[in-house]
């Protein structure tokens, strides 16, 4: 991967962008305020947008000239600026905001994966259904997403490849493998066990037992390139694990894993649906729960208090063909049937207490390319306002990634990822379910047909 803050890596990145190095001019602005330093560039893009929302969360511009300079937000001026030579991205039916951020995906399966599928394909099938999958996101609006959960090294593959420029695709910050108990979700279950040792060995999978090997584990991670560390602290709807929804990793496993992740400065996110795993990963230091499915009033104002996020994934039980009895097996049906119980309660409680909350959709469980459906649902489930929801996918998704100083607003400095949409999303959020344009890093990289 390419490390943004490294000065090396970002010459490279350059160099790859085939930008060129011109003498830019001075655009005189209207007024005597107007100074010597160049606006526009020939070489850079310039967007007029009917409507900016620089800032979600922020009131929108109205009509505004973004300049783009390489991969980067270069300014933004009131009104429409031109220079001759640079090119003009016309938007102004249009309203642009930040590319979205989908802070939980897995590009290594979609809903047609059957159970028995990493018997069956290889590791450059997966990284061929992986780029598939991170195309649809990218077409969809969703500039960056976290991968938490792919086994293997084929989303690594893609993360490197898509940031040295070999193919498009949204910037991609990853955990591989999740860590979770011996027979948990995460670890390989509903195969026998002569086929399962052979093709999931527990150093593969990610199952550990005790604080030491946890840590390891958490180690190996870092090692071989993770950006954060997943772990299912609880059971899991759809594994095939039969032990139900409650808490799996100890607290001892628990507090090991956050520790150690935390010093070698990885974010720990905890799949965790049962209340008191939701609460014992919470108090162990864990950066996000992701689903929160029982999520109770008590380990909300805990979260509030402690900065701990919610990723509600609220598509979760709706992408079920209960009917699909390969994947729907008893042990899983009983599992949807107890989660559907509580469905909306995490983020009714997360909007209650103020909990952070980061905007996933479990995108690989529900099809990808969809992703933008959750808004909706946010929006009724919570209730959230459609600005926070916005919100959510940008500004705070950003912060859950640490990565606030280049994602998540359109601002100079930033990395130059945007989408424009017909009509205003704070009003209609629905709108951002059909986005008309797609930039990342500073290219056009999706374009609709009206
Ligand atoms: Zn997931």
């Amino acid at each position: 991967m390419i490390d943004i803050a490294n000065p090396s890596a970002r010459d490279r990145l350059t160099r790859r962008l085939g930008a060129v190095s011109v003498s830019a001019f001075a655009l005189m602005l209207s007024g005597a305020t107007a100074t010597a330093q160049p606006a526009i560039a020939a070489q850079d893009l310039v967007i007029h947008a009917g409507a900016v929302i620089a800032v979600p969360g922020e009131r929108a511009l109205g009509p505004t000239t973004i300049v783009v300079r390489k991969d980067k937000i270069a300014q933004l001026l009131p009104g429409y600026v031109t220079v001759s030579d640079a090119p003009v991205l016309d938007l102004k039916d249009r309203t642009v905001l930040p590319g979205l951020i989908d802070t939980h995906v897995h590009f290594s399966f979609s809903p047609a994966t059957r159970n028995w599928s990493a018997a069956i394909d290889t590791p450059e099938d997966v990284a061929l259904l992986s780029f598939s999958n991170a195309k649809r996101t990218l077409e969809a609006g969703f500039t960056t997403v976290r991968d938490v959960g792919s086994d293997g090294y084929a989303i690594h593959a893609l993360r490197d490849a898509i940031n040295e420029g070999t193919v498009t695709g949204p910037r991609i910050f990853l955990s591989g493998t999740s860590l979770s108990i011996v027979g948990g979700h995460g670890d390989m279950s509903g195969l026998n066990r002569k086929t399962t040792e052979a093709l999931f060995p527990y150093d593969y999978t990610g199952a550990c037992t005790g604080a030491v090997e946890c840590a390891l584990r958490v180690r190996e991670a870092a090692k071989y390139g993770a950006d954060l560390i997943k772990i299912t602290a609880t059971g899991g709807i759809m594994s095939q694990q039969a032990r139900g929804l409650g808490q799996h990793l100890s607290d001892e496993e628990l507090s090991s894993i956050v520790s150690t992740a935390h010093s070698l400065g990885l974010k720990v996110a905890a799949h965790a649906h049962g209340a008191q795993g939701v609460t014992a990963s919470v108090r162990a230091g864990v950066d996000s729960i992701e689903h929160g499915t029982y999520l109770d009033a008590e380990t909300a104002k805990m979260m509030a208090a402690r900065g701990t996020w919610l990723v509600p994934t609220l598509g979760l039980l709706d992408s079920h063909d209960s009917a699909d009895t390969a994947r729907i097996t008893p042990a899983v049906q009983a599992k949807m049937a107890e989660a559907r119980k509580v469905s909306g309660d995490n983020i009714r409680l997360a909007v209650r207490y103020q909990v952070n909350i980061a905007f996933g959709t479990d995108a690989g469980v529900s099809p990808h390319g969809e992703n933008a459906r959750q808004f909706r649902k946010m929006v009724e489930q919570g209730p959230m306002t459609p600005m926070a929801a916005l919100r959510s996918a940008t500004v705070d998704a950003a912060a859950l990634l640490g990565q606030s100083d280049n994602l998540g607003t359109i601002a100079p400095g930033k990395f130059a990822d945007m989408i424009a949409v017909a009509g205003d999303p704070y009003r209609d959020v629905t709108v951002l379910e059909k986005v008309a344009v797609v930039i990342k890093d500073g290219q056009i990289v999706a374009r609709s047909a009206d």
